[in-house]
């Protein structure tokens, strides 16, 4: 079983503790959490993953609770999570569809981004951001 992960949520699971947009997505993620204890290998993206596969805001595969800016009718706006995405990746060497072992990527966000004071920079503009401080 290989998870498929988008790299922004490596900084989510950091600091989850039960909260978030409905219960199926908080009970998908205290699943996750779960299975990646066990350090698999994960897929990173920067699109909708197998959390989002239980969000509300997951409408056909994209993210529309964080649309970045208004933009003219028809046309879609821009996810503002892919942005959190390529700033991870970026952060941590990394591109998307990389595969690495779970605990490696934890520990690339921890001391790349949490450590380094980067995780506000990145995410601050999300709805949780006084969650995670
Ligand atoms: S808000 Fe968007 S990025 Fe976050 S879990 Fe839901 S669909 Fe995925």
């Amino acid at each position: 079983m290989e998870y498929r992960i988008r790299a922004h949520h490596g900084m989510c699971f950091a600091f989850f503790q039960g909260k978030g947009y409905s219960g199926a997505f908080t009970e998908n993620m205290w699943k996750m959490k779960e299975r990646l204890q066990q350090n698999p290998e994960v897929v990173l993206l920067q699109e909708t993953d197998d959390v989002c596969a239980k969000c509300p805001n997951n409408q056909n595969g994209r993210c529309i609770s964080t649309a970045e800016k208004e933009v003219p009718e028809g046309v879609p706006s821009p996810e503002k999570a892919a942005g959190y995405d390529g700033q991870v990746f970026a952060c941590c060497g990394l591109a998307p569809g990389v595969r690495i072992k779970w605990k490696d990527f934890e520990e690339l966000v921890r001391e790349r981004i949490l450590e380094a004071g980067k995780r506000e920079v990145i995410c601050g503009g999300c709805q949780w951001n006084e969650l995670c401080k």
